[in-house]
């Protein structure tokens, strides 16, 4: 029969594996899986395992096994929130501590346990800054390993929200567990072949490089109107130095002294402009302080 694992990696969505992941982690009495009998030959299964028989009472979703009814009801409430949820994939030296006494909250939506080095979890991104502030606090320097963080996936494509966690799998491996590294991929894709990302150097981080980097981001957003924050994407992604010299100035008297002494702290413009977009796409992670 299958195992919790297994009904994770068939989800096709991210909605779909938010609705299991909630599912599991919310009843402890789905324990034993049970969920019926395998079909028989005249009924046909279940529409979306192919595995169970469909429970086969009048509402809509008759064609349905008890399991797969339950997570296709429930994702209908996770379709707006799996635009801002990521998922985690972890494969470390030991289970954090804060897991292994699991209850979903507003932040953190659901998680499963796989054995003793693996995790899966999936939370709002807005609170990742939060969630590693307190594996430090809990866990501290006795958690190694790897942390994959990735978005979750909304419309079906031509690869699978199961598969992509299959390819996290893949590359679990993939730094050496001396320290607690993070990789952080703003999108799936790059899941399959993290190589090209890494090169650009803004993939893998250890776990205290990543947490300064959300807590710059908060700052950069507390501090910079986001209009600013147009304009200086523009000037630091801009090729031309002579001009970009000019522009500097001006734009620097715009910010508030606060804002110019922490970009320069910063040295922002010495930046590689593969880091500023990063820094720019974390913007979506953060809260306002
Ligand atoms: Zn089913
Ligand atoms: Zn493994």
């Amino acid at each position: 029969m299958l195992r919790r694992f297994d009904w994770l990696r068939r989800c096709k969505t991210g909605t779909e594996l938010l609705a299991t992941l909630s599912y599991f982690s919310k009843d402890p009495s789905l324990a034993d899986l049970n969920f019926g009998p395998t079909f028989s030959a005249t009924k046909g299964p279940c529409l979306r395992c192919l595995i169970y028989a469909p429970v086969a009472d009048g509402d809509k979703y008759r064609r349905y096994c008890k399991f797969c009814r339950e997570i296709l009801i429930r994702k209908r409430w996770w379709t707006l929130r799996s635009s801002w949820a990521v998922v985690i994939w972890g494969y470390v030296n030991h289970i954090p501590r804060r897991l292994q006494e699991f209850k979903p909250s507003r932040s953190i939506y659901g998680a499963y346990v796989h054995d003793r080095q693996h995790f899966l979890l999936s939370m709002h991104r807005q609170h990742l800054r939060e969630w590693f502030q307190e594996l430090a606090l809990y866990d501290g320097l006795d958690l190694r390993g790897l942390i994959q963080i990735f978005p979750t996936l909304g419309q079906w494509r031509s690869l699978n929200m199961g598969d992509y966690l299959t390819w996290a799998v893949h590359h679990e491996a993939a730094c050496s567990m001396d320290r607690l590294w993070v990789r952080f991929f703003t999108r799936h894709d790059y899941l399959i072949n993290p190589k090209i990302e890494d090169r650009k150097g803004i993939l893998t981080w250890t776990a205290s490089e990543f947490l300064s980097l959300l807590e710059m981001t908060e700052a950069f957003r507390a501090n910079i109107y986001q209009e600013d924050q147009k304009d200086l994407y523009e000037l630091l992604i801009l090729d031309d130095p002579t001009q970009e010299q000019f522009y500097w100035g001006r734009f620097l008297g715009r910010l508030s002294r606060e804002a110019m002494d922490m970009l320069s702290a910063w040295k922002i413009r010495a930046w590689p402009k593969e880091r500023v977009k990063l820094l720019y796409k974390l913007i979506n992670y953060v809260i306002l302080p």
